[in-house]
């Protein structure tokens, strides 16, 4: 594909991304948070994944700028990249509406938090992740650019690794046996393999 139609496809994406998550942003911000694990790591990851999966790809799509590492990607790499990103946004705003009121941009716990087992989440216990995980694939499918292509999947990946097991243990303390037995039952990210 030419490089104006895989930009504008990008773009679609990127921004379909802001629609899904704008009404929960809406929404949580009238939820009073009760238990805060906003620690100066979790900011500089969000940060991190802030430049990796949005400054870089809007800095390769309006300028110039990144083009010394530009390299081509075949024609079906780039369709492989349109269905990623079709099925990174399905799961993206499933979670979201399967989570509602309890989601959190960071590691926080609600008023009124319950723990959600159902919907998308009786398969996996970070389908949000996976939508993200599969959404920075199509980063680096439909940006033919080392830079901006793999910055998304280097800083979400290294988020991944630092919040998860962290998220766990708050949840595991706020919902004990609860979240053991959910734990016992489903994997992360993938259904029965990850
Ligand atoms: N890790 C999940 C949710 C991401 S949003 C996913 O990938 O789908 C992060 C917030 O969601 C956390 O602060 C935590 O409070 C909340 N959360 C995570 N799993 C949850 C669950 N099963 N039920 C309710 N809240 C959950």
């Amino acid at each position: 594909m030419d490089t104006l139609t895989l930009k504008i496809l990008y773009m679609i994406g990127l921004v379909s991304c802001f629609v899904i998550r704008f009404p929960h942003q809406k929404e949580t911000k009238t939820n009073q948070i009760v238990a805060n694990r906003r620690t100066v790591q979790e900011k500089i990851l969000l940060f991190l994944v802030y430049i990796g999966m949005l400054v870089l790809p809007v800095i390769y799509v309006f300028s110039p700028w990144l083009k010394v590492a530009d390299y081509e990607l075949p024609l079906w790499a780039n369709w492989l990249g349109v269905a990623t990103f079709a099925i990174a946004l399905w799961l993206f705003w499933r979670s979201h509406h399967d989570l509602g009121k309890n989601w959190s941009p960071t590691l926080e716990l609600r008023e009124g938090h319950t723990l959600i087992t159902y919907g998308i989440y009786q398969y996996i216990r970070h389908p949000m992740y996976t939508s993200i995980f599969l959404w920075c694939i199509a980063q680096a499918l439909l940006i033919p650019n080392w830079i901006a292509g793999s910055a998304g999947i280097v800083s979400f990946g290294i988020m991944y690794i630092l919040r998860v097991g962290n998220e766990e243990n708050m949840m595991l303390e706020q919902f004990g046996d609860d979240y053991k037995m959910y734990m016992g039952q489903t994997k992360r990210l993938v259904p029965y393999v990850l």
